[in-house]
């Protein structure tokens, strides 16, 4: 594909687990379903729910720190540096965040990088299951680096 560089997500996965606060019951519980699965994987999350998973889970999960206080936005920023391949997302529908704009910005930096995202539990379902997620998987992004410098060419 022009414009686009191969990238090759390593058979063992780099994952970020984050849950608003009405989910995160429904998180743990997930993690604890699938714990077998999660333990052979990287595990990440924002600062809360990070520790509440690695507290009833006993795997180990890397925290950021808190998602209204930056988490998400550390979370993206790991994307764009290609250091998180999939993203576990628990977020809640109906209760507003006062850090909506992280949340949206987080969504949007995964769609950009084309990251894997659960937005909820049976497309976590469908992720932990998926024959990708034990297996080198190749997807194209958009050269950025090619982008700059065509575009700062222009201007
Ligand atoms: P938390 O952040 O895990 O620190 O609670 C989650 C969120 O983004 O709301």
């Amino acid at each position: 594909m022009s414009n686009s560089i191969k990238r090759t997500l390593n058979s063992q996965k780099r994952i970020a687990l984050i849950a608003h606060d009405n989910m995160k019951g429904e998180i743990m519980e997930w993690c604890e379903a699938n714990k077998e699965i999660l333990s052979r994987h990287f595990l990440c999350g924002t600062g809360t729910t990070a520790r509440m998973i690695a507290q009833r889970t006993g795997l180990p999960v890397f925290g950021y720190n808190s998602g209204p206080l930056g988490g998400d936005q550390e979370v993206g920023a790991q994307i764009v540096q290609g250091k998180i391949d999939m993203v576990i997302f628990f977020s809640d529908p109906l209760t507003a965040q006062p850090h909506d704009p992280d949340v949206k910005a987080l969504l949007r930096i995964a769609q950009v990088y084309d990251i894997p995202m659960a937005n909820n539990r049976s497309t976590a379902d469908f992720l932990i299951s998926s024959p990708y997620l034990n297996t080198e998987y190749t997807h194209y992004v958009s050269d950025f680096k090619e982008a700059v410098k065509e575009r700062a060419a222009t201007l």
